[in-house]
């Protein structure tokens, strides 16, 4: 790799914008979308058009209730999706899974079943359908397989459906799943989610009985799910191996024009973006991922991309199918899609909005302030029981956001901070504190505020009075997560939620009750002790400001800056309590997650360690030295003209590459020592992951900042690495 293909890369972007896409897998007919939404989904339509009358009901309270799936109904099930899955040109069927490592996994068998006379037929049974055997020996189990029983078993999880993933050559029946130990332990992300929507639904249901919702027979949470990206040209992805090797870009010298002028957001779609959109969409679409929203975010070459929320299993998994989409359809548009946190340094971080809410069965969002005093009382009920649960569980909030990426963002003035709060906005606020001091609530009648009794004042619902700088906001009928990481499973901060909030509804039931039952006395003084307690967790001001900071400590909430520190949490007792009364994790799970994390955290960076080191040395270090080179032989041959006085500013140049230079070999050493000593130090993870974040991470922007001070200084057409202006500014 050279600077000459650098710039042949350039060079390439103009002709990119006329290539046509190939491989569309079906022409975009868009008069059409309502007949091919969803085409590719084994979906309630599909099914109740292709199961017997008897097997659908018997599925769909499966679905919807949690009943036992039969042999029976598995069966029947599995011969109508191999059908359907073959008459759509299906060969292999795949369990498709959420590991610990955070991406999905997934391993493939053909329908094929040898007939013995030398034929074959398809064949797909309820059991293949029921349950799968990856060979899943090597994915990270934290200590939970002991390795002489090494397998786990994936178990379909009909509450998501199955889907085609196509291609022009054939089509992959691709069933979600959990992935489980043989002793019944969770090995994946999806097991635990499944769990605390389940927990949520029966302390929802308990409380809404309690104060006289007897037709609720259970709840269940929804998430819309915001994916941040970047997309850069193709070959200035190939020609980076930091963004190959580690997602992000460890070096760049920031360029002139970053996104101080706010241009990019929001701003005109470039065609051959847009072009590229259309595509992902009608492939979403097909996969009935109902893709909404797009538009430009506030870095260059930064997007959006938001679908209509959905039950949180489903809309999980089409998260995780829309990031592997994302990739996919950006590469049959010579673009690179860019997940990662933290791609450029410099320039805005992405992130993943989870837009959070629960509903009961009669459709009733319990996030929704309504309008009838009734309605309101369901509301603030909920509403004290997630003030509750996130000031109690700050640190679990924290944990769930945490990875080596989004340290990056966190709290670096483009994203929420690493301290959790709760941003109401000042009318709900406000209501709040009525509420607390027992007073006349601003625009309500002259009544003191009595829960269940008086209307709660109408809440304005203005988008102006969102809070972009909060982690957890109220946007009207919901919370959106904001801290969460482009690139994670948004599986662990749902899963955290709606734990938190199961078992803080259990409190408000329990505390109803030990003082005498649910009247509007007792009510009213449950809600009001209960929020004057957790009040200090609202916060509706600005997050990014320093002042903050210090308020937040004076507090007393917790602000864990780094991986490492948030993970703790996870071995915490008071946490495993909670999740092991809620049934979402045992002790061993939960220890298990803090283990494995904590591992991935110490891989990455290491990874990005070695990245750094080989880069500096083997392309950065030989183009400088050739910049040394050069000015020195031109210093030589001047000199012989002007003499050496002549020379002066010349040789001030060189002294400056040369001294920069040292500090780079100087700084990739000390590099080297400290990774080494950390590398072979993994007796102890816990210390070993706070070492590679107090030591090894300030090393290496010892040797960045060193390299990219040489970027300012070499021969532009002796650079090898495509610039931060260029991968930015061309498309
Ligand atoms: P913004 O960018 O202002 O946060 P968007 O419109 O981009 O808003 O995204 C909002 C997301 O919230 C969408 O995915 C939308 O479907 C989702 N959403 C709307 N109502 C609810 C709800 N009740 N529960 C969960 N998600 C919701
Ligand atoms: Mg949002």
């Amino acid at each position: 790799m050279t600077a000459s293909t650098r710039h042949e890369a350039v060079r390439n972007i103009a002709h990119e914008a006329v290539i046509e896409p190939e491989n569309m897998t079906e022409e975009p007919n868009n008069a059409h979308i309502p007949e091919y939404f969803g085409k590719y989904v084994f979906n309630d339509r599909t099914q109740k058009q292709r199961l017997s009358a008897p097997i659908y009901e018997a599925l769909r309270k499966v679905i919807d209730t949690g009943a036992p799936l039969t042999a029976e109904i598995a069966d029947s099930v599995a011969g109508a999706m191999k059908d359907w899955a073959i008459e759509n040109g299906a060969t292999h069927y795949t369990h498709w899974f959420q590991p610990m490592t955070g991406s999905t996994a997934e391993k493939h068998d053909s329908f094929i079943k040898p007939t013995g006379d030398g034929g074959a037929l398809l064949e797909f049974s309820g059991t293949q359908l029921f349950q799968g055997e990856p060979d899943a020996s090597s994915f990270p189990s934290g200590g939970l397989r002991a390795t002489f029983e090494a397998r786990g078993y994936t178990a379909w999880d009909p509450t998501s459906p199955a889907f085609l993933r196509c291609t022009p050559e054939g089509a992959t029946l691709t069933i979600p799943t959990a992935f489980c130990s043989w002793t019944g332990a969770a090995l994946d992300k999806k097991t635990p989610l499944l769990r605390s929507n389940q927990a949520l639904s029966k302390a929802a249901t308990r409380l809404l009985q309690m104060i006289g919702e007897n037709q609720v027979t259970r709840a269940s949470s929804s998430g819309g799910i915001e994916q941040e990206y970047f997309l850069i040209d193709a070959d200035f992805f190939n020609l980076r191996p930091d963004l190959l090797a580690c997602g992000r870009t460890l070096f760049g010298a920031r360029p002139y024009k970053g996104q101080e002028f706010d241009d990019h957001y929001f701003g005109n779609i470039p065609s051959r973006v847009l072009r590229f959109m259309h595509d992902l969409e009608h492939e979403l679409w097909l996969l009935g991922i109902p893709a909404k929203t797009r538009h430009n975010e506030v870095a260059p070459s930064q997007f959006e991309l938001a679908p209509v929320y959905m039950p949180i299993s489903i809309s999980t998994d089409h998260n995780m199918l829309t990031m592997a989409m994302l990739e996919e359809i950006a590469e049959r548009h010579g673009f690179a899609a860019l997940l990662h946190e933290k791609p450029f340094a410099g320039l805005n971080g992405s992130g993943k909005h989870l837009n959070w809410s629960v509903a009961d069965n009669l459709g009733s969002n319990l996030f929704d302030p309504g309008k009838t005093p009734h309605e309101n009382l369901k509301f603030i009920l909920f509403l004290t029981a997630v003030a509750r649960g996130v000031d109690l569980h700050q640190d679990l909030l924290r944990s769930s956001i945490a990875s080596a990426a989004n340290d990056y963002r966190l709290g670096a003035n483009e994203a929420p901070p690493a301290i959790i709060s709760i941003f109401l906005g000042t009318h709900l606020e406000g209501i709040v504190d009525s509420i607390i001091a027992g007073d006349i609530p601003d625009g309500s009648t002259s009544e003191p505020l009595r829960l269940g009794v008086t209307s709660l004042p109408e809440l304005p619902r203005d988008i102006s009075d969102r809070n972009r700088t909060s982690p957890l906001a109220f946007t009207g009928n919901r919370f959106e997560f904001r801290a969460v990481g482009s690139n994670q499973s948004p599986a662990y901060p749902a899963t955290f939620l709606n734990t938190i909030l199961a078992e803080s509804l259990d409190y408000l039931s329990d505390t109803i009750e030990a003082i005498g039952g649910p009247s509007t006395e007792n009510i009213q003084r449950v809600v009001r002790e209960t929020l004057s307690k957790h009040r200090r967790i609202l916060f509706s001001g600005d997050n990014y400001a320093a002042e903050w900071r210090v308020e937040a400590a004076k507090r007393g909430l917790l602000e864990l800056k780094g991986t490492p520190e948030a993970l703790k949490p996870l071995r915490d007792p008071k946490n495993e309590e909670l999740f092991n009364k809620m049934g979402v994790f045992t002790a061993e799970e939960l220890e298990s997650r803090w283990h494995v994390q904590t591992e991935i955290y110490t891989n990455k960076i290491n990874v990005e360690a070695m990245a750094t080191r080989d880069l500096a040395m083997t392309m950065l270090l030989p183009a400088a030295m050739e910049h040394q080179k050069r000015l020195a032989d031109s210093i030589n041959a001047l000199q012989a003209v002007v003499g050496e006085e002549g020379t002066s500013s010349q040789r001030e140049t060189l002294a400056l590459v040369t001294k920069t230079i040292g500090d780079l070999k100087n700084s990739v050493d000390a590099l080297l020592e400290v990774n080494e000593r950390w590398e072979s130090d993994s007796d102890d993870v816990a210390a070993q992951a706070m070492g590679y974040r107090n030591e090894v991470l300030p090393a290496m922007e010892q040797v960045r900042d060193a390299a990219d001070f040489l970027e300012r200084l070499v021969d532009d057409s002796l650079w090898p690495l495509p610039k931060y202006r260029e991968m930015m500014f061309i498309r």
